[in-house]
């Protein structure tokens, strides 16, 4: 790693804030130059832009902003109703937090968003990054902001030889170092912004980057080095199987899951084992060759395997299918348990996952079924 530079500490922001107030993009949640920012508007979009990117989150903002203009009318909201607006966002939990933080500004703290960090981070869903950012970006108060953007950034720029996962606190350190005195909110912006559109991950575009100069590894072929990153870890295999029951209305059968887990709150079709190892599901063609007596109905296996990528693991989802006729009719008194049934044309309205939304698509594409 090469010697941090004195000098860089202010022309680092000077050149950057330059650029920044020529290049800056223009977002749905930004105030534009001279605009005071919208608190609301700040900490909804990072929150929505916590593991998703800027092009995916712009229309679920606009939506949700639409739906519920500030703060106070988030907090009246149905958690359902949440939901269903989050369908397809992922990382459920976010929704929660989102409800119950917005029930906590508004109660506790009628409406408006404390302007101080040590506050701000006991709310649910806020950690130390969107404090920072809520506290840079809504305030213009010092502070420092540290993503994946910007630990690529100081990582390049100052050559940073051990892998970023062991560098974070380094990392912070020398970003702080590199603060302004003012302008903190269009810092932070400027910073995320140089991240997403010029030291890109892949193929860092320093001819057109105002740090050039100034940036160690700049303009060579080292760029694409930085940040060094340890090896990394294989996905573990886990296998899923889902079941897709329709009564003699054609309404299929959906469950809501419990408030806490992964897909929190989620409407999904039932399933079964989500192991990583276990003797039953260990192997996928074992696993499809088994006959499913869930609800004691004859299930078909769909001869088509899907898999989705979470976090930590990848599922392997074999789906069956099933449709209750006269000789099964009991079945459908599912009415006392936490299945309920769902007609066809108010599925979209559910709080469906990714997950479920493919096996969906897949079933509906399917020619072979006779549904
Ligand atoms: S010069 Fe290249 S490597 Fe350095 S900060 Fe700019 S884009 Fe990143």
């Amino acid at each position: 790693m090469n010697q941090l530079k004195k000098n860089n500490y202010k022309t680092f922001p000077i050149l950057l804030l330059s650029w920044y107030d020529l290049n800056r993009r223009i977002l749905p949640w930004r105030a534009m130059p001279g605009e005071a920012s919208n608190p609301y508007f700040v900490y909804l979009s990072e929150i929505m832009l916590q593991q998703t990117v800027v092009k995916t989150v712009i229309p679920y903002f606009l939506k949700f902003v639409r739906k519920w203009p500030d703060i106070n009318a988030l907090a009246k909201a149905e958690l359902y109703e949440i939901n269903s607006y989050w369908a397809g966002l992922g990382y459920y939990s976010r929704a929660k937090n989102l409800h119950e933080t917005a029930k906590i500004i508004s109660n506790k703290y009628d409406g408006l968003f404390p302007k101080d960090k040590n506050l701000l981070i006991t709310l649910p869903g806020i950690g130390e990054y969107t404090s920072s950012a809520i506290m840079a970006i809504a305030f213009d108060r010092k502070s420092n902001v540290i993503d994946g953007n910007v630990e690529r950034v100081f990582s390049r720029f100052y050559a940073v030889d051990k892998p970023v996962e062991k560098s974070k606190i380094f990392i912070k350190k020398i970003a702080e170092k590199h603060l302004p005195e003012n302008r903190h909110g269009d810092y932070a912006q400027a910073l995320m912004d140089l991240g997403s559109l010029i030291c890109i991950p892949k193929s860092p575009r320093c001819k057109i980057c105002p740090l050039l100069a100034i940036c160690d590894v700049g303009g060579t072929t080292r760029a694409k080095k930085y940040p060094i990153k340890l090896p990394k870890k294989e996905k573990e295999e886990r296998y899923g199987l889902f079941f897709y029951l329709q009564n003699k209305d054609g309404a299929v059968l959906f469950e809501t899951n419990k408030s806490s887990g992964l897909l929190a709150n989620m409407d999904v079709l039932p399933s079964i084992g989500w192991y990583e190892d276990s003797n039953r599901f260990k192997k996928f063609p074992e696993f499809n060759q088994k006959k499913p007596n869930f609800l004691g109905m004859k299930w078909k296996m769909l001869d088509q395997n899907l898999n989705h990528i979470f976090t930590h693991f990848k599922l392997n989802c074999s789906v069956a299918i099933a449709k209750i006729n006269d000789e099964n009719a009991s079945i459908n008194d599912l009415s006392k348990s936490s299945y309920r049934f769902v007609q066809k044309k108010n599925i979209n309205d559910l709080a469906l996952p990714s997950l479920i939304k493919k096996i969906l698509n897949a079933l509906k594409n399917n020619e072979t079924l006779d549904f």
